[in-house]
């Protein structure tokens, strides 16, 4: 599969490289990294990176801006960390020849030419890697520090169980042959202005809690105002609650007047909550997983199914 992947990519002049809509660093990782290694190989191919980003993220590379793409033919379209075609941050491309998808969440549909999946790696920076690693396509330390990036968000900094001996191998690789900089990479992931420290004191403070564990916390645009931190700031922070005692299932429903949704961004310790997401028009991973709700009252009736998600987990595990 690696070596079909990399036959095209050889074959086409003009590639386009997408992923999922609502940037994280993995996909943004995922995207940049395999650009910057095509670009390596072959500096003469045409090469971009679409979708809408944050600056958060512009340590780990920039998006293309206003190509037109109606004027270029014969398109190779890659879309990675991405299980759907809806889910696609893809707009300002309306035509492509062929597709490849490159991903590691549990299979949704298939929409690309080639599909390589893998639900068993960590991070698509991780299978980014691995076919640099095993095929013609070229890497140096940059490309490396991206593709860490992607990989430390994925993993919760290798404690969440998605985190394998791949995992570790891949990075051992990469600090032995590419000497990368990990703390640089982490103090750009991890650094906050004190608005975000405050703000997530703002979270600690009012997450409650459903009888069988789920924590949950409804974020309204004037709370954001008042902290000034924006409607993606509740899902970055989401993680930090991965140690608390009491919640199995912990979730953020952050108002998004922007966009006029509910974003809600969800996280387990045990029971398995993509499939409750899909049902609410969300999905994701086993262990986070995410949906863009239309009301807060359609927060509620998720919370409920979780609740009762937790309340069957909780009564099979003292069987
Ligand atoms: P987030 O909480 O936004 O970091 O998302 C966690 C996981 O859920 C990621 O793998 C996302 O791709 C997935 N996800 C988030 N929002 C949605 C959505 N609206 N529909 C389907 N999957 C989502």
């Amino acid at each position: 599969m690696y070596n079909d992947i990399f036959e095209a990519i050889k074959s086409y002049n003009n590639i386009v490289i997408a992923r999922h809509v609502g940037v994280d660093p993995d996909a943004m990782a995922s995207q940049i990294a395999l650009k910057d290694s095509i670009k390596l190989t072959f500096p003469e191919k045409n090469v971009f990176a679409i979708g809408n980003g944050t600056v958060k993220f512009n340590f780990i590379g920039h998006l293309d801006k206003g190509v037109d793409f109606d004027q270029l033919n014969d398109i190779l379209l890659i879309v990675t960390d991405t299980p759907d075609k809806k889910r696609v941050d893809m707009e300002e491309l309306t035509h492509y020849e062929k597709s490849i998808k490159i991903d590691h969440h549990p299979f949704i549909e298939k929409f690309c030419t080639i599909e390589y999946i893998n639900d068993k790696r960590s991070s698509a920076s991780e299978i980014v890697y691995d076919l640099i690693k095993n095929t013609d396509l070229k890497i140096n330390k940059e490309i490396c520090e991206e593709l860490f990036a992607g990989i430390v968000a994925d993993t919760g900094r290798f404690l969440f169980n998605n985190t394998t001996n791949d995992t570790f191998n891949v990075v051992r690789e990469m600090i032995e042959n590419y000497k990368i900089d990990f703390t640089r990479v982490y103090n750009n992931l991890y650094k906050r202005p004190l608005s975000e420290v405050k703000f997530f004191g703002f979270l600690a403070n009012n997450i409650l809690t459903t009888n069988n564990s789920v924590g949950y916390i409804k974020v309204s645009n004037s709370d954001l105002l008042s902290y000034g931190v924006d409607s993606a700031t509740p899902g970055n922070l989401i993680n930090e609650f991965s140690n608390t005692e009491e919640l199995l299932v912990w979730l953020t429903a952050t108002e998004d007047v922007k966009n006029n949704f509910i974003r809600v961004s969800v996280r387990s310790r045990g029971p398995v909550i993509n499939k409750t997401l899909e049902l609410h028009s969300g999905g994701g991973h086993a262990l986070a997983s995410g949906a863009k709700l239309k009301t807060f009252e359609d927060v509620d009736l998720l919370i409920k199914d979780l609740d009762n998600l937790c309340k069957e987990y909780i009564e099979s595990s003292d069987k």
